[in-house]
């Protein structure tokens, strides 16, 4: 194939990252065993730090940045796969260390690759994405912990109207939980209602420092945003409880004590999306299908050109978008 296309590559300048479009063609990818026709990836909060240059997110440079891609498979040298497959990629060091999915056409190894789920077509799972899939693993985890269940209480979800607390929301309340979202943005409380939401905290509650151990609230806790917020959910984690930690949007410290955990047995669980084992993946794919309700996904959804990503990554680094973006790589 003689194509060129556009990719969106972060480069080294003057010893700091920059971002800007190139030309490029099929013979600049790397030598992976599977061609893939990019159509959809998406823009999340790690894609912002790279396109912005506010976080050091690649670790080689150049880097064809993106952590998502869904797409069609067009050659392969591997038996898993064929040209026509329909595919999807969360992570695997996308971005990081592997070139990504802001161009049309990438290489990539057999498996990072996932089949797109039944009953999603490549834009909806560039919807769910990242950020969606890592909502799920999060409530997978909250369920695992074995004590948490519909009826147990309140489940508080932070970060609320970014893309991991959105569909954080709408899985739970899926199913048949008590959520309670914590934002900044009142003026999103009608689309968090919307999405399962039934109650709001304001998320300078949580970030204000208080006692260690606190009136017990939460029987569990989806948090995206990490430091003194993270520190106060856990205060205010009833006995038994479980937090999911998978986000640092407010910061990557932990300003907190051992006091939950050694006298309300609360459990900090931990969670990676980037090297996820494939089981924990198609559970989590699993669980979308399921209970994500398709016109949730499209209030909390929409399609940009790969033109506004320089715009876009600004605005998900200062918390301005509300839920997620699919960037359209066509
Ligand atoms: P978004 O930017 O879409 O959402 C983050 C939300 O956090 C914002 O919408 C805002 O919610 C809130 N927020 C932003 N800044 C602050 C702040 N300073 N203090 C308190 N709250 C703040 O990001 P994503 O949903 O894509 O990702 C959320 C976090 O999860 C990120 O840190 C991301 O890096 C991480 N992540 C980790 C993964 C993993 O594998 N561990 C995978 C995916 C994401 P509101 O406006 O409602 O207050």
């Amino acid at each position: 194939m003689s194509e060129t296309f556009t990719a969106l590559m972060i480069e080294d300048e003057g010893g700091k990252p920059k971002a800007s479009f190139r030309q490029m063609g099929i013979g600049d990818l790397p030598d992976h065993d599977v061609l893939v026709e990019v159509h959809y990836s998406t823009l999340n909060y790690k894609d912002g730090l790279a396109v912005s240059g506010k976080g050091r997110i690649a670790r080689r440079l150049p880097m064809v940045a993106g952590i998502d891609i869904a797409g069609i498979v067009k050659e392969s040298r591997s038996p898993d796969w064929k040209p026509g497959d329909k595919v999807v990629v969360n992570g695997w060091g996308l971005s990081e260390t592997e070139w990504g999915g802001y161009a049309r056409y990438q290489r990539l190894k057999p498996e990072w690759l996932t089949r797109l789920p039944d009953g999603f077509d490549l834009v909806e799972a560039m919807a769910i994405g990242t950020a969606g899939y890592t909502a799920a693993l999060c409530v997978d985890a909250l369920e695992d912990w074995g004590q948490i269940r519909p009826g147990s209480g309140e489940v508080l979800v932070t970060g609320a109207a970014g893309g991991v607390g959105s569909t954080a929301i709408a899985l739970l309340a899926a199913r048949g939980y008590a959520v309670t979202a914590a934002t900044g943005r009142p003026e999103t409380h009608d689309y968090l209602r919307s999405l399962g939401a039934s109650a709001f905290v304001d998320r300078a509650v949580l970030a204000e420092k208080g006692a260690p151990l606190q009136k017990e609230r939460w029987s569990g806790a989806v948090d995206t945003v990490g430091s003194q917020t993270l520190a106060t959910v856990l205060s205010q984690a009833r006995y038994g409880a479980a937090v999911t930690a998978c986000g640092l949007a407010g910061g990557a410290d932990l300003p907190a004590t051992v006091l939950p955990h050694i006298l309300r047995s609360v459990a900090l669980l931990g969670i990676d999306s980037v090297m996820a084992p494939h089981a924990k993946r198609e559970r989590a794919w699993a669980r979308l299908a399921r209970d994500l309700d398709r016109d949730a996904l499209r209030a909390i959804s929409r399609v940009e050109p790969m033109s506004l990503l320089p715009d876009l990554a600004g605005q998900i680094v200062a918390g301005q978008i509300r839920g997620r973006v699919v960037i359209d790589v066509s």
